[in-house]
């Protein structure tokens, strides 16, 4: 099993580990690890691998055949690392802290649209969420000028954990929860933003929506009868 580091801790830059296996195609497994594996429309971070010896680029990070508690990191070139190495971890952090920005203000996102979401996706420029939303709200000016209020407020983003039998107890005070938490692994991690959200997520976010900085709602495209794409961008 992976430490998954960055769940606990996304601010974590450079960390040492420990190789704890090598797949047949060469990826690497590690003891623990800040590397967030492509999950839930976030995509997977970059970085590298160093050690006493040598060091390698990372092409992808990837949870092996959908399996959620296991991380392979894949690397760029050929490498010669066993089980047993110590090594150091380095994070593309400009890229992660975007990712994080527009994860965090996709949550935002997804209160000032109070439809069910459909699918989204991330990334370090700008992010989008597919909405089951017949008709366009009429006043877009207002939900944007919403999103940078929250940015404003600096609203605190923290995270809680409660078990499988607690979400299917409680679901009903998740007032918000937009998708059916990933349960089956005993517990489940729920992201609260100030008083006005709260969903299971197992994504990177920043410490407070201040972090998030201005925003601007981009285009809200048609993509079927009931679903409306929307995009959110840095301003
Ligand atoms: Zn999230």
């Amino acid at each position: 099993m992976t430490t998954f580091v960055f769940r606990d801790d996304p601010y974590v830059t450079t960390l040492s580990a420990n190789v704890t296996g090598v797949t047949p195609a060469g990826g690497i497994v590690l003891d623990r690890t800040i590397f967030y594996a492509a999950s839930g429309g976030q995509p997977a971070d970059a970085g590298r691998i160093d050690w006493e010896t040598g060091s390698v680029m990372l092409s992808d990070v990837v949870h092996p055949d959908g399996e959620k508690t296991a991380i392979v990191h894949v690397p760029a070139t050929e490498h010669g690392l066993q089980a047993g190495q110590v090594v150091t971890l380095h994070l593309d952090f400009d890229r992660r802290l975007r990712l994080m920005r527009m994860h965090t203000a996709l949550h935002l996102l997804s209160v000032v649209f109070p439809f069910p979401v459909t699918g989204g996706s991330i990334g370090t420029e700008k992010g989008r969420l597919d909405f089951d939303m017949p008709e366009v709200p009429a006043d877009l000016a207002a939900l944007e000028a919403q999103l940078n209020q929250w940015v404003d407020a600096a609203l605190p983003v923290t995270t809680e954990w409660i078990t499988d039998e607690e979400m299917a107890a409680n679901a009903n005070l998740i007032k918000t929860m937009k998708v059916k938490p990933p349960m089956g692994q005993g517990r489940v991690r729920l992201v609260r933003i100030g008083d006005i959200d709260l969903q299971p997520c197992g994504g990177t976010h920043v410490r407070n929506t201040g972090e998030i900085g201005p925003l601007k709602l981009g285009k809200i495209e048609k993509k079927g009868a009931q679903n409306r794409r929307v995009s959110l961008l840095f301003a």
